[in-house]
C-alpha cells in the first residue's frame, strides 16, 4: 500500500473508533476504576527505537488510556461543568493540526488569523456585546483572564511593563474579588507580582452575589489607606453555584472609581445567546474584558477560551514585542502574537466555525434550555423530598444539593455526604463532584453535554437514591 493510502485507511479506522465512542458511552464507566501509577506501571520505561505498526498504537490506546480515561463526554458525567464535544469539531482538531500552522502572524496564518477575526464577531454578537468589543481565542479561562489582569496593570500608567515593578516605589495593587471568583484571578495575581494577600475578598449575599456595597466600601477603605485599586473581577455564572454577581451595580462603582471591570462568564456566558437570558450580561457593555470559554458549553473541544476587550490596543501595548526575524511590514493586518503572551497559537477558531455552522445557532439555543430544563427538573426532585435538599439558587444547568437522612445529627452531614459522594463516583455509572457552600459540604450536579437527555439525569437520581441508602447502616 503506498503512503497515501496508508493514511486513508489508518484516519478511517480511527474514524469509526470515534463513531463508536460517540454512540455507545454505556461501554464505558464514566469514572474509570483506576489506581494512581497504574497506567505509568503499563507503558515502556523509554520510547521505542523502531516505528510500530499504527494497529498496535491505536490497540494500545484502547487498551490501555481509554479504560484509565474519565470521560468528559459520557452523557452521564456531571461533575465540575459538564462539556462536550461536537464530533464536527472533533474533526475540525484534525484538520487544524493537519495544517498546523502557527496563528502568531497574519502571514504565517491568513486563513486562521480572519477566522478567528470572524468569529469573535460572530460570537460577539450572538452574546450581544457593544461593536467596540474586539478580541482573540486564548487556550483557557485561566490565560485569557491573566491577559487581561495584564493588561489593567499596564492601564494604571505606573510603567511596570518598562521598568518592572521591584526596586521602585509603588503603592499596593488592588484586585476585588468574592470566596466564589474563580482561583485562577489569585494565581494571576501572585504571576504579575500583585501578591496573593491583594485579591480582596468582598463579601456576598445570601445567594452568593458580590455585595456592591461592599465592594464600595472595601474600595473607600483601600483608598484611605493609600492602596490602589487596579481591578474588579465579577463573574457571571461561578463555579461553585452559577450565581451572577450584579453587574450593572459594579460597573457602576468600576467607572466612578476608574477601575477596569473584568467580567469572567467562563461558563454561562454563551447562555447570554439566549433572548430569556439577555439579564445574564447585562452591564458587561461597560466591562473592560470579558472572558468566556467555547470549550465549556459550547460544544467545542478542549482549548478554545475567548476575551472580549472594550479597547483591544490596551492588550497591543501590553503585549507586543516582535523580534526581528518576525517583523513582517503587512499593512493593516493583525498579527495575533501581538495580544497575548504566546507566540505559536494553535488554530482554534476552525474547531467554532466547524460547530457554528454543523449546529446553527437555533440548535445550540434549544439545547442550551434543554440543560437549563433538566437541572431544573432535577431541583425538583430533590426539593419534592424531605430527604433532601436544594443548597442554592439555580439560575443555570448547575444545582448544589445534599442529602439529609431524617434523625442525622446536622454534624455529620458533611462527612455522610462526602461519603455519598464517593459512593456514587465509585459505581462508575455517574460522575458528579463537591463544593463548599457556607461552610456545609454540598454535592454538585452539572448538565452540560449534548447528548444529555432526561434520562440520564433519572439514572443520576436513582443512583444518589441507591448510594444514599447503602449508607444508612454508616454509624452515626
Ligand atoms: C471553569 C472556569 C474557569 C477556568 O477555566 P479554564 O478554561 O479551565 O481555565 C474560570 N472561571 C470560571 C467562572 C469557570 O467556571
Amino acid at each position: 500500500m503506498d503512503g497515501q493510502g496508508r493514511i486513508e485507511e489508518d484516519f478511517a479506522r480511527v474514524g469509526r473508533w470515534v463513531a463508536r465512542y460517540f454512540h455507545h458511552p454505556e461501554e464505558f464507566r464514566v469514572f474509570p476504576d483506576v489506581r494512581p501509577g497504574e497506567v505509568l506501571a503499563r507503558l515502556p520505561d523509554r520510547a521505542p527505537e523502531d516505528p510500530e505498526p499504527f494497529e498496535d498504537i491505536l490497540r494500545d490506546f484502547e487498551r490501555i488510556v481509554v479504560p484509565a480515561t474519565t470521560h468528559w463526554n459520557h452523557p452521564r458525567f456531571f461533575a465540575y461543568f459538564a462539556t462536550s464535544a461536537d464530533p464536527a469539531a472533533v474533526m475540525a482538531e484534525a484538520l487544524a493540526a493537519t495544517l498546523d500552522v502557527k496563528a502568531m502572524l497574519w502571514r504565517t496564518s491568513p486563513a486562521a488569523t480572519e477566522l478567528e477575526t470572524a468569529m469573535m464577531i460572530w460570537l460577539r454578537r450572538l452574546i450581544g456585546l457593544p461593536e467596540q468589543f474586539t478580541g482573540a481565542i486564548y487556550d483557557t479561562a485561566s490565560i485569557a483572564g491573566f491577559t487581561a489582569l495584564a493588561a489593567a496593570r499596564e492601564a494604571l500608567g505606573l510603567d511596570i511593563r518598562r521598568r518592572g515593578a521591584t526596586g521602585r516605589d509603588l503603592p499596593t495593587l488592588r484586585i476585588y474579588a468574592t470566596e466564589h471568583t474563580h482561583s485562577h484571578i489569585a494565581k494571576a495575581a501572585i504571576a504579575l507580582g500583585i501578591g496573593h494577600s491583594n485579591v480582596v475578598e468582598v463579601s456576598c449575599d445570601e445567594r452568593f452575589r458580590m455585595r456592591p456595597e461592599a465592594l464600595e466600601s472595601a474600595i473607600r477603605h483601600d483608598l484611605r489607606s493609600g492602596m490602589q485599586p487596579m481591578a474588579i473581577v465579577a463573574t457571571v455564572g461561578t463555579t461553585s453555584t452559577t450565581s451572577v454577581d450584579p453587574i450593572p451595580g459594579i460597573a457602576a462603582i468600576a467607572q466612578t472609581h476608574k477601575i477596569w471591570l473584568h467580567v469572567d462568564a467562563a461558563y454561562a456566558g454563551v447562555a447570554g445567546m439566549l433572548p430569556e437570558y439577555e439579564w445574564l450580561m447585562e452591564g458587561c457593555e461597560q466591562a473592560d474584558s470579558i472572558v468566556l470559554n467555547p470549550h465549556k458549553w459550547l460544544f467545542v473541544p478542549m482549548d478554545c477560551s475567548v476575551l472580549f476587550v472594550r479597547d483591544f490596543d490596551q492588550l497591543r501595548q501590553t503585549f507586543s514585542l516582535v523580534p526581528e526575524y518576525l517583523h513582517a511590514g503587512d499593512d493593516g493586518v493583525t498579527n495575533y502574537m501581538d495580544y497575548g503572551l504566546q507566540l505559536g497559537r494553535r488554530f482554534r477558531a476552525l474547531k467554532l466555525w466547524f460547530v457554528f455552522r454543523a449546529l446553527g445557532t437555533r440548535r445550540i439555543r434549544e439545547t442550551l434550555r434543554e440543560h437549563v430544563a433538566m437541572a431544573a427538573t432535577f431541583a425538583s426532585w430533590v426539593a419534592a423530598d424531605s430527604q433532601w435538599e436544594v443548597m442554592a439558587p439555580h439560575p443555570l444547568s448547575v444545582v448544589c444539593f445534599r442529602h439529609v437522612p431524617p434523625g442525622m445529627d446536622p454534624e455529620q452531614l458533611d462527612a455522610h455526604n462526602a461519603a455519598l459522594l464517593a459512593a456514587v463516583n465509585a459505581t462508575g455509572e455517574i460522575f458528579i463532584s463537591h463544593t463548599v457552600l457556607g461552610g456545609r459540604y454540598a454535592l454538585r450536579l452539572a448538565i452540560g453535554n449534548q447528548r444529555s437527555t432526561l434520562s440520564d439525569v433519572e439514572a443520576a437520581w436513582e443512583v444518589l437514591w441507591r448510594c444514599a441508602e447503602s449508607l444508612e447502616g454508616v454509624p452515626r
